[in-house]
């Protein structure tokens, strides 16, 4: 037997190897505009980049308090509280190396095998592989364009059954962009009190939102702190993905186990980027807002740039992506993904890693400044041409 085939059975390998495959086309390739990783090209901000060095120069290079800086944890309780969520104590707050790392803590914390966690779809698909690895059941809600991918109380409940356990929600949604609007999360909460379902609020870009769009924080609802996990972190909004920061919210009765899984994995997040996302809270907050109107802009750019092709998009309301539908290629969007990095050396990826079941879509990160996009909408325009014309 060989060594592949002594893996566990849980482990999946399909999502990884179209990402890697796609990245290693990439790197034989010159100039290519990559709209691909959900990784802002936007520096930190050099005041949140300072605290960092400070604390490096404090000689702050050891293990941290396993929950997370006390003095951060309040500040992110006082954060949530200050733009309209929970009144989270900073006794429920628990600091890890990414939001990422929170949706295996609570995989693991929260599921057994044969419960069902029930997930957007699509959606950004860690979620589905922490659950797996959990050996639970992960039910996909399909939602589709001609609602603008926008989730709602009676798709989740057409998915529910006695075993559902955990509801995800993910707003503003990666990869589509969707903002679920704030009446409908307030009908998706009553849902989950009335199937007493544990929700999991992914809010990471709900400082990222366009126009008049908000999100409503799913904790902030009646009811619903005392079964709602909010998740977040610093890389999206502050631009710190390298720093590997991130963290839940949880109900007082989860807040045990789920530190004590954290603290298994991880022992404590980086006290240098503790010292740095503090900073990130309590400095000044316009480099967010100029971060979010320089996404506003290369949306605004892009999707322009798709009109012009032809090619159908869900409107991205919030965070950095847009969701694209390229059959009008002709060809499965896999394919074309891999043409348009080949001839076109454009970098985006499959919606197939986010469960796009009809491979269809793509999704494009909004990670590169306008006239690159523009670039990469004329580099589009000539593999279509090219495809085309075969
Ligand atoms: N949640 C969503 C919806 C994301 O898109 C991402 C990253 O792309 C994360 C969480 C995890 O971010 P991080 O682990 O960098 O905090």
């Amino acid at each position: 037997m060989s060594l592949a085939d002594r893996l566990a059975r849980r482990v999946k390998l399909k999502d990884a190897h179209l990402v890697t495959r796609m990245a290693d086309i990439a790197a034989t390739l010159p100039d290519v505009i990559r709209l691909g990783r959900g990784d802002p090209d936007l520096d930190t901000p050099a005041h949140i980049v300072k605290a960092g060095q400070e604390a490096l120069g404090r000689g702050e290079t050891h293990y941290g308090h396993p929950l997370g800086l006390p003095p951060l944890r309040e500040a992110i309780a006082d954060d949530i509280r200050r733009r309209g969520g929970a009144d989270y104590g900073a006794d429920q707050i628990v600091v890890t190396p990414g939001g990422q790392h929170a949706m295996f803590v609570i995989a693991l914390a929260l599921l057994d095998p044969g419960d069902e966690i029930v997930v957007p779809c699509p959606g950004y698909n860690p979620y589905s592989q922490a659950a797996e690895l959990a050996d639970a059941t992960v039910v996909s809600v399909p939602m589709t364009m001609e609602t603008n991918f926008t989730l709602t109380a009676e798709m989740v409940r057409a998915h529910l059954t006695p075993r559902s356990k955990i509801l995800v929600l993910i707003n503003p949604n990666n990869p589509t962009g969707t903002v679920t609007p704030p009446d409908e999360v307030a009908r998706i909460a009553e849902l989950a009190i009335e199937h007493d379902l544990i929700v999991v609020s992914d809010e990471i870009y709900a400082r990222l939102t366009f126009g008049n769009q908000r999100v409503q924080p799913v904790a902030a609802l009646p009811g619903m702190a005392e079964r709602t996990i909010t998740l977040s972190g610093f890389s999206k909004a502050y631009a710190m993905t390298g720093w590997r920061i991130g963290y839940f919210a949880a109900p007082r009765a989860l807040v045990p186990a789920m530190s004590e899984i954290n603290h298994a994995f991880a022992i404590s997040t980086a006290s240098v980027s503790q010292h740095a996302a503090l900073a990130a809270l309590t400095g000044p907050q316009d480099c967010v807002e100029d971060m979010r109107r320089t996404y506003d802009e290369r949306r605004q750019a892009l999707c322009e740039g798709l009109r012009s092709l032809g090619i159908p998009y869900a409107e991205p309301q919030g965070g950095f992506y847009v969701y694209a539908d390229v059959s009008v290629t002709g060809l499965p969007a896999t394919t074309f993904c891999e043409r348009l990095l080949r001839e076109g050396r454009v970098l985006v990826f499959p919606g197939q890693i986010y469960g796009d079941h009809t491979d269809d879509f793509v999704r494009m990160s909004l990670t590169q400044p306008v006239p690159r996009i523009r670039e990469a909408v004329a580099r589009m325009r000539g593999v279509i041409a090219a495809i085309r014309s075969e």
